[in-house]
């Protein structure tokens, strides 16, 4: 590449630019943003736009986790002690755990890491810049020095910038300055070189954010040439990182059953009188070693990693592992409307205005093709007939004054693509409302760019709020026969919020004023137009209402800045309706339906009018078709929910499903309200001011698409297609890594559980020097812990999810991980497959071999010890197969799992059905290869005694079916 790559470093700061040197020391034009290939090669030079040293797995930490461990500790002294004693092969064998625990340990947490690692980078945030003349989202990381780049409120700045365009910009700079205030920017060249930080008004720098406004500027510094880079390095959100609740629970246990361990040495020592003896110290070692469930932690990790990357592929991005516990707990999902239930693709249909009645508009999505006619039906109740087609010069004229007001009061942008690929098609950015009546505007003929052509300058902006649902602007328009400029507010929004303001209203050229408070008037005319309103929003429409007003400067004040809002939003003049249909998506009702069956409650809270929010519901099945709105609990204003007190709520029988005109207040009002009845929220948001309600939820989900970088970081999960159905996915997700959890606890404990009967009561066993004969070697005790408890629990944790997983009520929060029945059953399988094993055992012992008990028969073999040896065999043999089956056992609670059917599936989860038979496949070596078995495992291979390991497994599956025949039959 031969291109000249900008030098960054200015010889004094960006701040003392104008922006043209600033563009010039650059290299770039602020209209054409840089050329794809510049911006390559300056990525090059410069780097990725990221601060280093965050970020990034270093594998030598994550070793270091699997060595540094009470476990690895235990084994390592174990190890010495059994070499230091000359006891080489089961210092071998504990060597080779180690090695395979860490080994296996660090594979795990790696792809955990790795994994999470990838979806850290995936919700990181994306910056809007212009680039080959258009303007395009990218990564973050993607900025270059040079690039030209767009802010609007609730974005986090990308990197160090010096403005050269401002609408009202205010950035939060706390992170940076300390400052809790607002800073409120401008494009002032400033002189002093060395002015404060937080004194230049030009610049924005990275990693602040914008409360208000919105903004262009040049890239001027990335990465660690940004302000935040030279401050710190390690600023970065670690959220991701830290345990969550189940991990901190099963760790603690996992430290509790250690101190168990240490006590049960103690009694393994106090059975031989606290004779210390080498082996003795070792089985000692090795029963305690067995107790603790040292994969369950790591497991349960993996588990959650692949749960969430599966939850990534179809398009929910977990921020926050400790949401997914909550997730599947989840009782009541509050959801947005627009663009989460519908698709946000929104077309004006309708209008209306006061002296020519109904119109009609066709055409579909952005594509500013279409028709308009007039319906009539006037003020008055006239109708006209028939419909005739309208455009821009034949249009009345209050229709020509709102279609100006829809077209300039507008931020929205329609582009033609010149792209050869994709023939001319058109592209729309912006708010989808905005982008709806911009299309109108088009389709009138009336389209902001021609206007702005015209002579339209945009002076000022009142921006667009959840809370004041109205917009302003502040237009100078063509003067015309050289007269003095003329200027224009231009105001929409819900009409509530704009019928208030206006003094007037348009009828053909004339404006009728409407009489204050004291005349009749204005109670006919807003109960006229309220009427229009629901008329049109019954068909669930959106409804705004555009409004203008001619505006004369005041001397003195500044147009730019110094206007306040409540004055210029004042005796405007009333222009018409306009209605914009926003279909519901497809996958929303049977999502919502998902949803009951599963018995979530699904409650609808939106900025839009009720009677508009209440078609949408009904269409997806939030409310009932036959609902009456206007009388029904289902369906409340606000208004109406924010000025009852918390026991007029609580003394409702059910809350709302939907709420309409909501305030990001009233969510978190919602929310609370929810949390007093115990429930478990999922909220979604996607404005700045929706963060609050975000972090009160249990799951705080904001919008990929439309939500800002704010309420992105203030969310546990962030839905990468904004899709309803795509909450309850994940709601799915959670229940089902719940349960695969609670099946692999179940396996590993129980499997525990029974292993240290057998171990422990076979103390019992005394030879004829009363010494105890060991049930299992040492050795075998380590291999089948690390072989038969960690593999078939992975692979419960892939199980597919059950039928019946979205058609349950979901879980109590209280009722965790332990509930009365898993802990039930942990006990209950823990003893039975211990006196299946303890029994084999006994029956090669005193059954056949006629009590060949040998003596001294722990540590090394002679002919006496050879019914001790094949016992140990058959005991290790069946204790095994009994652990691996439960595999089976454990993939569902209360389900039979030895039935063909059930038995069929196992095919599916690959991990599972190996980790059994390789597993099973293990065995023959063990017990078989000579020399292995008897100087390393204490025992030796066996031939009838299969019969009686065989007996074993089957009156164990027996047992398992029955059991849990009778739990089906009695538990409720
Ligand atoms: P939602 O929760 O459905 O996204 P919003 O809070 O975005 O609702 O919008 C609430 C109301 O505000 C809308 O019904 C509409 O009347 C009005 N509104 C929405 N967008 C704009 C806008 N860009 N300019 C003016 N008014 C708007
Ligand atoms: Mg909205």
């Amino acid at each position: 590449m031969t291109k000249k790559v900008v030098n960054v470093e200015p010889d004094v700061p960006f701040h003392t630019f104008t922006v043209a040197q600033t563009e010039t020391h650059l290299n770039v034009s602020v209209v054409e943003g840089l050329t794809s290939e510049d911006a390559a090669a300056r990525l090059l030079a410069h780097g990725t736009n990221e601060l280093k040293g965050s970020g990034g797995i270093k594998w030598y930490k994550v070793l270091w986790r699997q060595i540094a461990n009470p476990l690895v500790i235990v084994l390592l002294i174990a190890n010495i002690l059994a070499f230091a004693t000359g006891q080489f092969p089961e210092g071998g064998v504990i060597l080779f755990i180690i090695i395979m625990n860490a080994t296996i340990g660090f594979y795990q947490d790696f792809s955990a890491e790795q994994t999470m690692e990838a979806l850290r980078n995936m919700s990181s945030p994306t910056s809007q810049v212009i680039r080959d003349e258009s303007r395009i989202v990218i990564p973050n990381s993607q900025v270059v020095p040079g690039d030209i780049m767009i802010f609007e409120d609730g974005d986090v700045i990308g990197a160090d910038c010096r403005l050269f365009e401002v609408f009202n910009l205010e950035t939060d700079e706390a992170l940076l300055t300390g400052e809790s205030l607002p800073v409120q920017k401008n494009l002032d060249v400033i002189k002093k070189v060395d002015e404060t930080l937080g004194d230049r008004l030009n610049m924005v720098f990275s990693s602040t954010t914008v409360v208000k406004g919105r903004a262009k500027g040049i890239a001027t510094g990335t990465g660690m040439q940004t302000q935040i880079g030279k401050i710190a390095t390690t600023l970065m959100n670690v959220d991701t990182n830290e345990l969550t609740p189940l991990q901190k629970r099963l760790n603690k246990m996992a430290y509790f059953i250690f101190f168990a361990a240490v006590i049960l040495v103690i009694v393994v020592f106090g059975v031989h009188g606290f004779r210390y003896s080498n082996e003795i110290a070792i089985y000692a070692i090795s029963v305690a070693i067995s107790m603790i469930p040292q994969g369950l932690v790591a497991i349960v990790t993996l588990t959650m990693a692949f749960g969430v990357s599966r939850m990534a592929k179809a398009k929910a991005i977990v921020r926050r592992l400790s949401s997914l516990e909550s997730l599947g707990a989840v009782t009541n999902i509050c959801s947005d409307k627009t663009g989460t239930l519908t698709q946000s693709k929104m077309v004006a249909v309708r209008m209306w205005f006061p002296s020519d009645g109904f119109y009609r508009v066709t055409g579909t999505g952005f594509i500013p093709e279409g028709e308009i006619f007039c319906q009539g039906e006037a003020i008055d109740g006239e109708l006209h007939a028939p419909e005739e087609q309208v455009v821009a010069a034949t249009g009345s004229d209050q229709f020509l004054r709102a279609i100006q007001a829809a077209s300039l009061c507008n931020m929205a942008e329609l582009r033609r693509n010149h792209h050869p690929e994709t023939h001319g098609e058109w592209a729309a950015i912006g708010d989808p409302t905005e982008i709806a009546l911009q299309v109108l505007a088009y389709k009138a003929g009336l389209g902001k760019p021609g206007l702005i052509e015209a002579g339209f300058e945009l002076i000022a902006e009142f921006p667009f709020d959840s809370s004041v649902k109205r917009m302003s602007v502040l237009y100078r328009c063509p003067t015309t026969n050289n007269g003095p400029s003329e200027h224009l507010i231009f105001t929409k929004g819900a009409t509530e919020r704009i019928i208030g303001h206006c003094n007037y209203y348009r009828e053909n050229d004339v404006e009728v004023c409407v009489k204050d408070e004291k005349g009749d008037d204005r109670a006919a005319f807003e109960a006229m137009i309220t009427q229009k309103v629901d008329a049109l929003a019954e068909e669930g429409l959106r409804v705004l209402s555009l409004s203008y007003r001619k505006y004369h400067p005041v001397s003195g004040v500044d147009l730019v800045h110094g206007l306040d809002r409540a004055e210029v939003e004042s005796d405007l003049v009333f222009l018409g309706l306009v209605g914009i249909y926003d279909p519901p998506r497809a996958e929303s009702l049977p999502a919502v339906q998902k949803c009951y069956e599963a018995g979530i409650r699904v409650h609808m809270l939106t900025g839009d009018h009720p009677s508009t929010a209440a078609a949408i519901a009904k269409e997806v099945a939030i409310i009932p078709m036959d609902t009456n709105v206007k009388n029904s609990s289902m369906v409340m204003s606000a208004e109406t929910f924010d000025s009852m007190s918390d026991e007029d709520i609580d003394k409702l029988e059910e809350l709302p499903r939907v709420v309409a005109r909501c305030s990001p207040n009233t969510k978190v009002k919602m929310i609370a309200a929810l949390h007093r009845r115990n429930l478990f929220v999922a909220m979604t948001g996607d404005g700045v001011n929706d963060s609050p309600s975000l972090k009160a939820a249990n799951v705080g989900i904001a919008m990929g698409q439309s939500g800002s970088d704010v309420a992105k970081q203030a969310a546990d999960i962030v839905l990468t297609d904004d899709n309803f159905a795509t909450i309850v996915m994940a709601i799915g997700e959670g229940r089902r890594m719940f349960a695969n959890i609670q099946k692999f606890v179940q396996h590993l404990m129980s499997g525990n559980i029974a292993t240290i009967l057998v171990l422990v009561v076979a103390l019992a066993v005394k030879d004829k020097q009363g010494d105890s004969v060991f049930p299992l070697s040492a050795a075998s005790i380590l291999f089948m812990n690390l072989c038969y408890s960690s593999p078939p629990a992975i692979g419960l944790g892939l199980e597919p999810a059950s039928e019946t997983n979205m058609k349950e009520p979901p879980r109590t929060s209280k009722q965790g991980l332990f509930s009365f029945e898993v802990l039930l059953d942990m006990f209950v399988y823990g003893f039975v497959m211990a006196a299946f094993t303890f029994g084999s055992f006994m029956i090669v012992l005193f059954g056949f071999e006629d009590a060949q008990l040998g003596y001294k028969c722990n540590a090394t073999y002679s002919d006496i010890c050879d019914g001790v040896y094949r016992a140990r065999a058959t005991c290790y043999a069946t204790l095994t197969l009994l652990i691996l089956s439960h595999g089976i056992t454990c993939r569902s609670i209360r389900d039979p799992c030895w039935t063909w059917k059930s038995l069929k599936t196992v095919k599916h989860n690959k991990t599972l059905w190996l980790s059994i038979v390789l597993g099973a496949l293990v065995l023959i070596p063990v017990i078989y290869v000579p020399g292995l078995n008897r100087n390393v495992f204490k025992h030796l291979g066996i031939s009838y005694e299969w019969g009686i390991v065989f007996a074993a497994l089957v009156l164990w599956i027996a047992f398992v079916e029955m059991y849990k025949l009778i739990k089906r039959k009695t538990m409720s």
